[in-house]
């Protein structure tokens, strides 16, 4: 290992002996106490240099023998700390393609972030290319989305939609205007190539999605402003029987809707929140056959700046359950629906309950079990020790013998 404080985090000092990681309430961490030697050991901690290295020159600093082991033992406890050299094979090729990695380094360092073990960004990041996702939809929100994920180093997005693209359906991160007129499945094929970080891995490499048992995620973003409105059941049917996770993404009359994110047989799907608009409005399936009846109808409102935030939001939430992090507390998609209307623009979340009539099944299983679940949240890596030294998130709980900064 060669062990790095994480560069994503700014460090300042809160006095003489207190060192704070990073600025934000979300991240950010204070080491105290630390001497002056300890300080200026921490530079050392950038990557550059293995364990062997690092404890001669803490003993050349005149600190104790042990002080490099615990010190790093201390920062990878708290987070803090990353593996220039981690990630396995995968992360090693990754590091010689600069040119790529150069495209992926805010990426990698926001990974950073949310990745408590050293070593587990990059390892991340890497296993986003042998994934396999598909996007149904190539409007506004689609093609953006598509777009995203394939230049956050998702290794194959496959985009399906019909029809040709019209003036419309071009928006800034989506298709551009030279693709008006052009098969829609074919532009956006072209726009997921041209943001990919570096070429998609070849086929018949080893990939747990590459089969026909289907995707690691499929996003639904249709153009259809209903079909965002009110998803149809009937359409997910299909991904539910396989067991694919799904998320919903869209803009239906100046409403971006990201979510429900659907776990399959864990988290509510299309057909609860049709069971549950039934029950609540007696009204809503005649409403429903009248919108269904009158497709045919003026461009929908779909504001370009909202779409970029719905592609945007549903890309996060998408990239965080393929990471792996519903742990962490994310996302926050999964049996939700965000909302956010124009003008305000304020996201607010709608909570949607598994259905015990839907048969997807998820209103049979336990509440404690859904991902995401109260006491998984990533505070628990915060645990410290009695020792000299503490380390706590810097939003944390005041503890006993502890202190919080306030950020
Ligand atoms: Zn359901």
């Amino acid at each position: 290992m060669h062990p790095r404080v994480k560069p994503a985090l700014r460090r300042g000092w809160r006095d003489l002996n207190t060192v704070q990681f990073g600025m934000t309430p979300a991240h950010a961490m204070t080491l105290a106490p630390v001497d002056t030697a300890t300080g200026t050991f921490l530079d050392l901690l950038n990557g550059t240099r293995g364990m062997e290295l690092l404890r001669e020159e803490a003993v050349r600093m005149g600190l104790p023998e042990d002080h490099a082991d615990g010190l790093v033992e201390r920062l990878a406890e708290a987070g803090l700390l990353d593996d220039a050299t981690g990630g396995g094979p995968e992360g090693e090729a990754l590091r010689e393609r600069p040119r790529v990695l150069d495209r992926l380094r805010p990426d990698l360092a926001s990974l950073s972030l949310t990745a408590p073990t050293p070593g587990d960004a990059v390892r991340r990041l890497t296993a986003r290319r042998r994934l396999r996702v598909q996007v149904r939809g190539a409007g506004r929100v689609g093609a953006a989305l598509a777009a995203l994920l394939s230049a956050a180093g998702v290794g194959e997005v496959d985009v399906r939609d019909g029809g040709c693209v019209q003036p419309w359906d071009v928006a800034p991160g989506g298709l551009p205007p030279a693709s008006v007129g052009e098969r829609r499945s074919d532009a956006a094929r072209r726009l997921v190539r041209d943001a990919a970080p570096e070429r998609p891995p070849r086929r018949g490499s080893p990939c747990p999605f590459r089969d026909d048992a289907g995707f690691a995620l499929v996003l639904l973003a249709p153009r259809d402003d209903l079909a965002v409105h009110s998803p149809d059941p009937q359409d997910a049917e299909p991904l539910l029987a396989a067991g694919i996770p799904h998320l919903y993404a869209g803009v239906v009359e100046g409403t971006g809707v990201v979510g429900p994110l659907v776990l399959p047989g864990e988290t509510s799907c299309a057909g609860c929140l049709h069971r549950w608009r039934v029950e609540r409005d007696p009204t809503w399936p005649r409403l429903l056959a009248q919108w269904r009846s009158r497709r045919t109808r003026a461009v929908a409102a779909c504001d370009v700046a909202l779409a970029a935030a719905v592609a945007g939001t549903a890309a996060g939430h998408a990239l965080a359950f393929l990471d792996g992090l519903s742990a962490a507390g994310s996302p926050h998609s999964a049996g939700v629906r965000w909302e956010a209307a124009l003008p305000a623009l304020r996201w607010r979340t709608r909570d949607i309950a598994p259905h015990p009539h839907c048969p997807c099944g998820a209103a049979e299983r336990p509440e404690a079990e859904l991902s995401g679940a109260p006491g998984q949240s990533q505070d628990t890596m915060a645990e410290h020790g009695p020792s000299t030294e503490s380390c706590h998130r810097a939003n944390a709980a005041p503890r006993p013998g502890t202190w919080r900064a306030h950020v």
